[in-house]
């Protein structure tokens, strides 16, 4: 059975430290609905990109800069997923960074939170 994984390539998650690849490549979110394709790749939270190269799968990292997210859309759609979790909190829901089980009401666990992650995802 060919999956979702199979179909686009994979990148390798980019180091933090290295300098972003979305700021130098052009991309555009690939929306289904009206939300990102979003899909666990490497146990992370990845969105669907178009580059000019094809489409590829680019960790929820890639879009983080410092502090702060570099995409809106993926800023909205992190917005939209903290709201649920402050709505039902007793879900239980997987950590937007990592495969872990989230804090209640939260949408990262308490290891991302402490290596300071809840500083974009609830910035
Ligand atoms: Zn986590």
């Amino acid at each position: 059975m060919l999956t979702r994984s199979q179909s686009f390539p994979t990148r390798m998650p980019i180091p933090r430290t290295r300098e972003k690849v979305a700021d130098k490549t052009k991309y555009s979110l690939i929306f289904t609905a009206q939300t990102p394709e979003t899909k666990r790749v490497n146990k992370q939270i990845c969105f669907l990109v178009e580059t000019d190269e094809g489409n590829e799968w680019w960790s929820i990292d890639e879009f983080v800069d410092g502090e702060e997210f570099t995409d809106s859309v993926v800023c909205d759609w992190v917005n939209e997923k903290n709201e649920t979790a402050t709505k039902f909190p007793k879900v239980r829901r997987r950590c937007l960074m990592c495969n872990s089980f989230s804090n209640h009401g939260l949408t990262i666990c308490g290891r991302c939170k402490f290596m300071g992650r809840n500083k974009y995802i609830y910035g």
